[in-house]
Formats: C-alpha cells, sequence, structure tokens
C-alpha cells in the first residue's frame, strides 16, 4: 500500500517557541509559526485530498493523506480544533512521560482531542536520544510504559505510534508491536508501507519552519520533485546518522544551535 504522510511538530506564536514542545533551537526548526501553519492548513484544505485516520488501512487511497504531529507540545489542542474545523483527522503522537508538565499537553487536551475524532499515539515514553540504540528491555519499557499510561487516560487501546529522532531499527518496530502498536510512523520520506511482525509501517514527509506552504501541498501530492528530494536528503544523510555519531551531532550543533 501506498499513502502519504505529513509530520509536523509544534505550532507556536512569533518568538515564543518554546512556549510548545521541547526547547531549544533544534527543536525550534520543526516548529511552525501561526501564520505559516494557517496557510499550509489553507492549501492542503483545498487540496482534494482526504485527511483520514491511519486506522481506515487498508481502505486507504490515493486521494488519502495521513497528518502527524510529534511530541505532544501544548499547541495540539488549538491545532486539533484548527483541523476539525477543517474536516481533517490529525494523528497526534505523545512523549508520554511530559504529559502535564510545561510546554506540553496535559490529560484533559489528550481526552478534548480524542472526543475531536483525533487520533492519539505514543512517541515512546521519554524520548531517548536514539531510541536504536536501546536494548530490547529498555525498547519494551518506552514503549509498554507510554501505551499504558495513554491507555489510563484515554479508556480504549492505543495502537499509533512515531518514531522519536526517526531512529529506525527492525528492533524498535518489534518492541512497539509487542506493546500494541499496529500503525508506526516512521521519518523515512516515502508513501510505501511495509510490515513487521503485526505493524504496519508508515514513512512521512517532514514539514519544518519557512518552508512554503506550496512544498506541503506538493509533498501532500506528488505533484513535484520534493519528495525525491527530500528522499535523497535522508538516504545521504543516513550512513552519517549511523555510522559517525559523535560527527553527525557536532554538525547539528553547528548548524542548528543544539545544546
Ligand atoms: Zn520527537
Amino acid at each position: 500500500m501506498n499513502i502519504a504522510a505529513l509530520m509536523y511538530h509544534d505550532v507556536v506564536a512569533p518568538g515564543r517557541d518554546d512556549d510548545s514542545g521541547f526547547p531549544g533551537a533544534a527543536a525550534a526548526h520543526y516548529k511552525l509559526e501561526t501564520g505559516e501553519f494557517f496557510r499550509h492548513l489553507g492549501e492542503l484544505a483545498n487540496s482534494g485530498l482526504r485527511f483520514v485516520p491511519v486506522t481506515a488501512a487498508p481502505r486507504l487511497d490515493a486521494r488519502s493523506c495521513l497528518l502527524t504531529f510529534d511530541d505532544g507540545g501544548a499547541s495540539a489542542l488549538s491545532v486539533g480544533v484548527e483541523l476539525s474545523a477543517r474536516h481533517m483527522t490529525g494523528h497526534f503522537l505523545i512523549t508520554t512521560a511530559r504529559i502535564g508538565t510545561p510546554g506540553f499537553v496535559s490529560a484533559d487536551d489528550l481526552r478534548a482531542l480524542r472526543a475531536e475524532g483525533h487520533l492519539i499515539g505514543s512517541h515512546s515514553h521519554t524520548h531517548p536520544a536514539e531510541i536504536s540504540r536501546l536494548d530490547t528491555a529498555a525498547l519494551d519499557r518506552e514503549w509498554r510504559e507510554s501505551v499504558d499510561r495513554l491507555q489510563q487516560i484515554l479508556g480504549e487501546p492505543v495502537t499509533v505510534a512515531s518514531i522519536p529522532g526517526g531512529f529506525y531499527s527492525r528492533s524498535v518496530v518489534q518492541a512497539a508491536a509487542r506493546a500494541g502498536i499496529r500503525h508506526l510512523f516512521t521519518s523515512e520520506p516515502t508513501i510505501r508501507t511495509h510490515r513487521v511482525d503485526d505493524c504496519l509501517v508508515f514513512g512521512r514527509y517532514t514539514l519544518w519552519r519557512d518552508m512554503p506552504s506550496a512544498n506541503a501541498l506538493a509533498l501532500a501530492l506528488g505533484t513535484d520533485a520534493l519528495r525525491q528530494r527530500q528522499w535523497l536528503t535522508w538516504n545521504l544523510k543516513k550512513p552519517l546518522k549511523r555510522g559517525a555519531r559523535p560527527l553527525y551531532r557536532l554538525v547539528r550543533r553547528r548548524w542548528l544551535g543544539e545544546a
């Protein structure tokens, strides 16, 4: 099955980067300003695409698109309201250890989002720096603790998740599947899905600050070379991310001012 998914994070007022989600410059790179985000939504709402819940798979078709929001920053609640007003379903993937802490959603926010028809999923419990480096026991703890916490808050099974930092490995997916996850989002920029055990794995295209709203539309529709460009960049970065971690971190610090 092929399906396009878009990955957003927080939406913040100008100059208020740390109001929602993880603080710092590296995280801010992925936060859209409110006006920007509205322009994206405007383009997407008029695209002719249907923004549906991933749980509708395998009935998703070429006119379906998945909208995801990682980290569980406090802006999720207002994002959810804006999506509902446009008849779009969002997937909010939550760092559960942060629930109720400054800059992040509360348990009440999550229940309100769910009542609006949005899907709530896990983004791991603590958002480890490189989840793919954890051993089996630690991986199980990350997913199980997170899923349990959400299930307690929502009173229903939680079967959707996204991998923090895009650190995909087969063991990461298998552990998520053991915790009951059936739909898992990665950061691999592809429309191709694949199955690992009981889990269907979805790629996503990343949206970041200062990206023109036309790019969101192009990534959702696949109308120009933007998808291929993200795929190429991702695959060029992959060996750097895996093989030379200290260098990768140094480069990120230099470019993004990551602490
Ligand atoms: Zn994240």
